[in-house]
């Protein structure tokens, strides 16, 4: 017997409806790239997202068809994230941050009609134009006055566009599975492979993405969205938040310390999110300024971090410098990305501030709309006893089916199973702990060493910056850890120190075989360790001990 319940199709336009109505002045604050703050607010994004859609008919952009942003965190391109989707049309956000050639090519892949630019990209548009024959008209975000001679077809002006249309416009009614935003993973080898979101996979993620145990948004918050716009639909925030109606405090380009704190304190934020690097950063800035600043002016409550391993040291920093809680998420573009978050449980109020650091140091627990599996090596299912390490795999609602136009192949298995690449425990209670991606580990006399957890140790160490481990060929042990460390400004620790600080730490057989001490560590676009180039560098250069 069927419920006898209304079914209607979850669209973002739900969303962007309800916070038009009923938090139409919470602010939508931004900084543009010279440091100047604009503010607007839902119902003046919302009623400009809906001159956005006529603009897109105007321009002759259909129902699913793709338009790109070359764009930082600001208020236009939150009008471009609620104009183009909530009118059936596709927003393919693209990392700036790629080589050129892998811009060119997801542009090209994608049949993006039109491209909305940030003048700070002024240059690249200008350098991937000839190379984009496809594209109909370059949109640059700005006023008529401001907008620059750039050397491309067709140029237009946001402002100018958006000026010449009504905002008038009635949100279509639509198949919930229709293509809402499409996101190219930055692998580090082949091309970049899209991965095409859905009115209901975004709306499924975007609450649980609020839940309490979640990231807790509320109509309360005023949001820092460091994480940028065009990674993972910046982990759902311009539709989670705007479900709760929570202010967003949208960076630009400017990610250094000294303007997050300014805008940390000026906009009275009590939640941030960031890759580990922003706040490795940012904490060690906070170490050096400390005497000038006066941190009881902060609202900050909780600081949410993924993209990479959250390293123990940021964590108790951030727990004894802020005295806040930093919330780990673990996920993938492929996933929405949340399918973990570090979120504690009942126990956990009776436990030492060192066992809430055990538990944060983990990836989190699966949220409740995904599901979640560890694999082994011959495809059996391991226990959650925090040992069995394996692949972790994941299939629910908000989880890749396949690859845009089909690349890849086939990549879940019959039963919908997605194997993320990634190899972790799962422990008693649920919390996930990543011990590297399949392709990093170090397979040493056939048992593996985790390079995450070696790196977070090194980390400890009080002249370490930054650590990468990485697998160097043995003859006796087939690989073993090469630790690669990038010292603290002013810092000159000895490779001596090091191991010295580690061997009591980790066990014998995990011990690096050599430390190298670089100037700096590479990373990929989205800010994970280049290992690859580490691998290339170093993989083989070092004389190992037999
Ligand atoms: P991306 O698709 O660019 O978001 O990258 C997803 C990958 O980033 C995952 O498969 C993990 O390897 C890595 N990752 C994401 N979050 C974390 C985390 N909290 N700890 C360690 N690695 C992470």
């Amino acid at each position: 017997m069927l419920g006898l319940m209304q079914q209607r199709p979850l669209l973002i336009s739900n969303i962007v409806d309800y916070v038009a109505t009923w938090h139409a002045k919470t602010e939508i604050v931004s900084r543009d790239p010279q440091g100047v703050i604009h503010r607007s607010n839902y119902g003046e994004v919302a009623t400009r997202a809906k001159r956005v859609a006529n603009a897109l008919v105007k321009l002759g952009v259909g129902h699913g068809d793709r338009v790109a942003t070359l764009a930082w965190n600001s208020w236009r391109h939150l009008e471009l994230y609620y104009g183009v989707t909530c009118s059936g049309r596709v927003l393919h956000t693209v990392n700036p941050r790629l080589f050129q050639e892998q811009i060119v090519y997801i542009i090209d892949h994608a049949d993006d009609g039109y491209v909305f630019f940030d003048l700070d990209f002024v240059g690249l548009v200008e350098q991937l134009a000839p190379h984009l024959p496809k594209v109909k008209g370059w949109v640059a975000l700005c006023d008529a006055r401001d907008l620059p001679a750039v050397k491309v077809g067709n140029l237009l002006c946001y402002e100018t566009l958006l000026a010449e249309v009504s905002p008038d416009y009635v949100w279509p009614q639509f198949d919930e599975n229709t293509a809402c935003t499409l996101c190219y993973t930055s692998g580090t080898t082949g091309n970049p492979k899209g991965v095409l979101y859905s009115h209901r996979s975004t709306l499924l993620h975007a609450f649980a993405a609020c839940a309490a145990d979640g990231m807790a948004f509320s109509a309360k918050d005023s949001i820092l969205v460091i994480v940028p716009l065009f990674h993972a639909n910046a982990w759902s925030i311009p539709f989670s938040c705007a479900m709760c109606g929570a202010k967003l405090v949208l960076p630009g380009p400017k990610l250094d310390p000294e303007s997050i704190y300014t805008l940390l304190e000026q906009e009275a934020c009590t939640k941030a999110g960031g890759i580990p690097t922003i706040w490795l950063n940012f904490l060690a800035w906070l170490d050096a300024n400390k005497g000038k600043l006066d941190l009881s002016k902060l609202k900050l409550k909780m600081i949410f971090s993924g993209g990479t391993a959250a390293p123990r040291a940021t964590i108790q920093k951030v727990r004894d410098d802020l005295g806040i809680f930093l919330l780990h998420a673990w996920g993938m573009t492929e996933t929405s990305p949340i399918v973990t978050l570090g979120s504690p449980l009942a126990k956990h109020e009776n436990a030492t501030p060192d066992e809430i650091v055990d538990m944060q140091v983990k990836q989190g627990r699966q949220v409740c709309g995904v599901e979640l599996k560890l694999v082994g090596k011959d495809g059996e299912t391991l226990p959650h006893d925090g040992q069995s390490i394996g692949e972790l795999k994941v299939r629910g609602n908000w989880v890749i089916s396949g690859y845009f136009k089909g690349e890849g192949g086939k990549v879940v298995d019959d039963d919908g199973w997605f194997g993320t690449g990634d190899v972790a425990t799962i422990d008693p209670d649920g919390y996930v702990q990543l011990t590297d991606r399949l392709k990093d580990v170090i397979k040493s006399g056939g048992e593996w060493i985790s390079s995450i957890e070696i790196e977070n140790l090194a980390l400890l160490h009080p002249d370490v910056f930054e650590a990468a481990v990485i697998a160097i060929p043995h003859p006796t042990w087939q690989e073993r850890p090469l630790l690669l460390v990038h010292p603290k400004p002013g810092a000159n620790p000895t490779k001596e120190s090091i191991l010295e600080f580690l061997s009591t730490r980790i066990a014998k057989w995990w011990m690096p075989e050599d430390v190298v001490f670089v100037e700096s560590l590479p990373h990929t676009a989205t800010g994970k360790l280049l290992k690859t180039e580490l691998r290339t560098k170093y993989g083989g250069a070092v004389a190992v001990k037999g």
